[in-house]
């Protein structure tokens, strides 16, 4: 049981608190105008396809209805990972009466051990007959006559939320952050490149809160430990498919092209030479997918194909907009981030990726366009591409 929450369906004890729902909110999707409709119908969405409480929109924020069955830690783990919510909270629902309101700060004060408190309202309904301080000073004065708290209105440990719409009121004291961003799916598709790797699934989970739906593409030489290496990134894309919803995972093999590579391709220039061959059949995939960018972890001077020369080299034979969220990022900040989504586990049992076969010990880190260009003169790609499209395995997960 999560602690940050009482457990209301335990029923015993004092300090039980009944939840009638738990209030959403959302940051940037507020703003864009236009798009407003759109992106709280998708937020919905995404929120309705992991728990089965009835989710609505109202006056710009998002309600829950909870039942007694409700399990608050799930929900409350759902809510974690589904971007585009910036807070939420779980909530008292009582009448517009300030009698009622007054009670359900009460009961919200009682279980808490905090010596000090404040009580922040919010009224959209203008209607409502106190002002926001009316109902501050009134609920404020009962927590301190009843339960002996402490008024402290800048750095209080309990601050109670009464938020006043034009039905009821909705009263919580633990307002929880969301993970922010975008619903996904507002942005479109993208194809994210994803290797057995620890950043290119970071990279796509970026790309996802930003509202990105992402189509992973795996590229594989099938030589090595087969089943180890399809198994991992399966494990892999099921979580980022916790962000995602449903993914469409492509397992593209790449051992004809990279025999092809290794026979033309001077050994320093190999790894450009299989990422460009990489992006060209992305780019067919893409097509199919209805994907509007490629998404890479890439990060500026991570490893020798990561020279701005050579991202350059590589990005060159992309028709869409190469997206790397991580492109700044130092390695212990996306460390950090990989056990946070939760994809570091996976991500750091061992394996080689198939860029790392038959590479030269100091691979090219000023890549020459020219030179790539010269070297791949002689690879009749189209075929090799039509081939490696033809064989790809697609699981939908
Ligand atoms: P990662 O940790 O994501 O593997 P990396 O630091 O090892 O990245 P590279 O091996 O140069 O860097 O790969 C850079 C990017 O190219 C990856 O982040 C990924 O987007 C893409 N990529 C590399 N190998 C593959 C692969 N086998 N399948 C799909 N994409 C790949
Ligand atoms: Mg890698």
């Amino acid at each position: 049981m999560d602690e940050r929450y009482p457990d209301r369906r335990s029923g015993e004890g004092a300090d039980i608190i009944h939840y009638t729902h738990a209030v959403v909110h959302y940051a940037e999707i507020g703003l864009k105008r236009g798009n407003r409709d759109f992106f709280e119908m998708a937020l919905v969405k995404n929120i309705r396809r992991r728990i089965t409480e009835k989710v609505r929109r109202t006056h710009g924020r998002l309600l829950i209805s909870l039942s007694p069955e409700s399990d608050i830690e799930l929900i409350a783990s759902a809510l974690f990972k589904t971007f585009g919510i910036a807070n939420f909270a779980f909530a008292l629902r009582t009448k517009l009466d300030i009698t009622e309101m007054i009670g359900a700060s009460l009961e919200l004060a009682r279980v808490s051990d905090a010596g000090s408190f404040r009580i922040a309202t919010r009224r959209s309904n203008k209607k409502f007959p106190l002002t926001s301080t009316d109902v501050n000073q009134k609920a404020g004065a009962a927590v301190v006559s009843e339960l002996g708290k402490r008024v402290n209105l800048s750095e209080p440990e309990l601050t109670i939320n009464i938020e006043i719409t034009s039905s009821a009121a909705y009263v919580y004291a633990d307002l929880r952050r969301g993970p922010g961003g975008l619903p996904v799916g507002v942005s479109g598709n993208v194809l994210a490149l994803v290797s057995g790797g620890i950043d290119s699934p970071v990279a796509a989970i970026q790309a996802m809160k930003r509202g990105c739906k992402c189509v992973i593409v795996h590229f594989h030489n099938y030589t090595f430990y087969k089943d180890f290496v399809r198994n991992k990134i399966i494990g892999l894309a099921k979580k980022l498919t916790d962000f995602n919803y449903s993914t469409r995972l492509i397992i593209v093999p790449f051992v004809d092209v990279q025999r092809e590579i290794v026979q033309k391709v001077s050994a320093d220039y190999r790894m450009i030479a299989y990422r460009r061959a990489m992006f060209r059949i992305c780019e067919k995939i893409a097509d199919r997918e209805d994907a509007k960018a490629f998404v890479t972890g890439d990060s500026i001077g991570q490893v020798a194909s990561q020279t701005l020369e050579n991202l350059g080299a590589i990005h060159q034979v992309a028709n869409r907009p190469v997206v790397a969220p991580l492109i700044a990022y130092d390695k212990s900040e996306i460390l950090n981030l990989a056990r946070e989504f939760g994809t570091y586990e996976i991500s750091t049992l061992p394996y080689n990726d198939c860029c790392s076969a038959f590479v030269a010990r100091h691979p090219a880190t000023h890549a020459k366009q020219e030179v790539i260009e010269d070297m791949e003169e002689e690879i009749e790609f189209g075929p090799l591409i039509e081939k490696a499209i033809a064989d790809a395995e697609v699981l939908v997960l």
